[in-house]
This record gives C-alpha cells, structure tokens and sequence, in this order.
C-alpha cells in the first residue's frame, strides 16, 4: 500500500475522491494531503440532486487533526457543476461541512476539546485562531439549541446579568425543573420577556403553557411577564425576600458605626443564620446585639422574617407578614420601614411563593458556569460568544457532533 492509498483510505474519502498525493514540509512541520476527484466522474448538483458534469473547481482548504507533530491540512480542487435547471454549484464535499475550514473529524475534535477547556486555551493548544473555533462552536450550539424542545417548560426562572462595567444587561430564562438555560437575550425587562414568548413559540412551546415565574422584584419584569404570560403567577421568593432583609440589617449596622459604634469586625457574626457560626461569632453576635438594641431590634426582625418562611401554609403565612410588615414598620428603622413598604407592595408575588414553593434555585445552580462562559468569552466584548459558551454549558444540549470515528 503506497502513502496515498493509506490516507485514502484512513480519511474515508468514498469512491469519488482520493489522496493523490502526500507532502511533509519544513518549518513549521507540516503534511499536506492534495486530494483529486476520480477523472470522469459525475457529481450530483447540491440542489436538485441531478447527475452533472464539472464546469469549473475551486481550490479549497481545510485543516485535519495533526498527524503526529505535523500540522496536517487537506487541499482540493472542489468542482462546481453546471446543472441545466440550477446552473453552477460548488459540491459538497464528504470530509467537510460547507463553508467550513475544517474536516469533520476535526471540528469534532474541536467540540470535544470545548467540553473541557476554555477557547482561549483550545487555540494555543492546536495553534489556531480563536475566532475559526469559536465559529465551530456557534454552528453546533446554535444548531442544537434551534432544535431544543421547550413543550414541556411549565416553571421558569428570570434573572438579568450586568457587566463588569454596567450598563449592558443580559436576561436569562431557566428552566426550573431541571436549570436549563433555555433563553440568553441582550436587554432586560418587558423586551426580554417578549423575547422569551416568542422564542417559546420557535421551541415547540407556546406562552399559554407557563404555569409560574420567579423573578426579583423588578417593576419592568413584572410588567413583561403580565403582558406576555397573564396566566402565570409571578412568585418572588424567599431568597430575594431574604437578602433584603440582609441588605436592610446591613443598613443599620452602617448606620450605628458611622455613629462611632465600634462594629468593624462585626460584619461577620451578624450575616447569615446563628446556626452557622461558629460559637465565638454567635457570641459575639448575642453581646452586640444587646449592646446596640438598634442591631437586636434589626437582629429580631430578620430572624422572624426567616422563621414565617418556616410555614407550608399560605394563609398563616400571609397573616404572619402583615403582622411583621406592621411591627417593622413601627420598629424605628428606616431601612426596616422600608423593607416593610416593599413587602406589602408585592405582597401577591411573595406569598404566590407558599403555592408555588418556585425558587430562583435554577438560577444559583447555573449562575457560576454562566460567570464562567463569561469568562471563556472575555466579558461582554462579543455578546455572542458569551451566549455560545454559557448555552453549550448551561443549555443542556443534544449537540450532533460528527463521530471521530468514522
Ligand atoms: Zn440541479
């Protein structure tokens, strides 16, 4: 068997196409496979399939997987035929997608290598351009998550990303049975969520079929998941609800230190539940607390608001905070009087939580691979890539890779 018959047959080129002939180069170290079509052949047109003669080639090239420490690329005259109803095409060729620079076989090794490593890594580790393998990775993501059926969503999660320097906003959509990332759109509120109905529309799905959504308590959101999905309940939930009442503990402890209270090093037995501190902290935090009764006070008031999250039962629980939305607006602190405001102004929402118990959980299960997408895309400089990466992590997706096998 000569080389070229081998690489041949090693490239599963079919009948039409061969290696005619095989070439290592100096510096850098480089194998070149020139592949000729079989002379006389008829190749079908690409668009109706008819049998045609060649009117012209094309010269191509695509780069292989490396062959040892050779860089290996295959270079071809790829015919265009003349067809009587179509006129003139470039064939399709069985190595390569169209448009591609790259072999299947390659372009799988590539998806494979993106399951594992950033892109940035991937092209110093092929020496390649980013920019070629990012736009493998976005014709298969993209392909997949056409294809992704969305009929059975019924509870979905929204939360909005910022840049690192603001002012561009990203709004994702989860799915909460199972934290998929199902939608990553540019922009945020009322556009957004039109965005999602009708990409649900594209999926399989149809508005009508969302059941409930969780989101933070943000006037535009609401507006859009109104207009678009008036069925849906909108739950706020205990986590957003919570880490207000941080926020507004937070609040009076700044407060009392920018009186010359002597709370530096406080900050952390005051955050969080007593039953994860450790048991200098949980003193410390009883001394403060009776030392400053501004903190008890606050202390108490976040405490009891975790203890009504407590209930299963709605109806208790509604009763529970509109008592303690009266005792904190009575308690003295602004910050409290203000959290009580934003609790009865939502008041719907929030206990739409004791029905629903939708989480934004989604959301914290995905919310460190899309800050890690982030990172793979460099921030926001290429929204798209930023989308690629987190959906190919995040998405869930059924990707149809070429099988390096064959
Ligand atoms: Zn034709």
């Amino acid at each position: 068997m000569t080389p070229e018959e081998l690489f041949t047959s090693a490239l599963g080129l079919g009948r039409q196409w061969r290696v005619a002939e095989c070439r290592f180069e100096g510096e850098p170290k480089r194998l070149e496979l020139r592949l000729e079509h079989v002379p006389g052949e008829h190749f079908e047109c690409p668009v109706c399939q008819a049998s045609c003669g060649v009117h012209d080639t094309i010269d191509r090239r695509w780069r292989h997987m490396n062959f040892f420490q050779y860089r290996c690329e295959l270079v071809a005259k790829v015919p265009r035929t003349w067809c009587r109803t179509d006129g003139v095409h470039q064939i399709q060729v069985p190595w390569a997608r169209e448009g591609s620079g790259f072999t299947l076989m390659m372009e799988a090794l590539v998806m494979l290598l993106s399951a594992e490593m950033p892109v940035d890594a991937m092209a110093e580790l092929i020496d390649e351009h980013d920019t070629r393998l990012w736009r493998v990775l976005m014709h298969y993501v993209e392909q997949a998550h056409a294809q992704s059926d969305w009929s059975a969503v019924r509870r979905i999660a929204i939360d909005e990303t910022s840049a690192r320097r603001g002012r561009r906003y990203v709004t994702n959509v989860l799915d909460d049975e199972n934290s998929r990332l199902l939608l990553m759109v540019e922009g945020r509120g009322v556009q957004a969520i039109g965005a999602f109905a009708e990409a649900l529309r594209q999926h399989c799905g149809d508005p009508s079929q969302i059941e409930a959504i969780a989101m933070d308590m943000s006037t535009s959101y609401i507006k859009g998941a109104t207009q678009y999905f008036p069925q849906a309940s909108i739950v706020f939930d205990k986590f957003h609800v919570m880490v207000l009442a941080g926020k507004a503990l937070e609040e009076v402890r700044l407060q009392l230190q920018r009186e010359g209270a002597q709370l530096k090093g406080a900050m952390w037995s005051l955050r969080g539940n007593t039953w994860n501190l450790s048991p200098e902290r949980q003193a410390q935090r009883k001394d403060l607390c009776r030392q400053y009764t501004q903190l008890g006070r606050a202390m108490s008031l976040r405490e009891t608001l975790q203890a009504i999250y407590a209930n299963s039962d709605r109806q208790l629980a509604e009763a529970e905070l509109r008592w303690w939305c009266g005792w904190a607006a009575r308690s003295r602190l602004r910050s409290f009087r203000h959290l009580a405001q934003t609790i009865r102004q939502y008041l719907d929402g929030i206990l739409a939580y004791f029905d629903t118990k939708l989480t934004s959980g989604a959301i914290e299960a995905v919310n460190g691979i899309i800050q890690l997408a982030k990172r793979m895309a460099r921030g926001f400089r290429n929204f798209v890539y930023f989308r690629t990466a987190a959906y190919h992590r995040a998405g869930q997706l059924n990707l149809d890779v070429p099988n390096m096998l064959t």
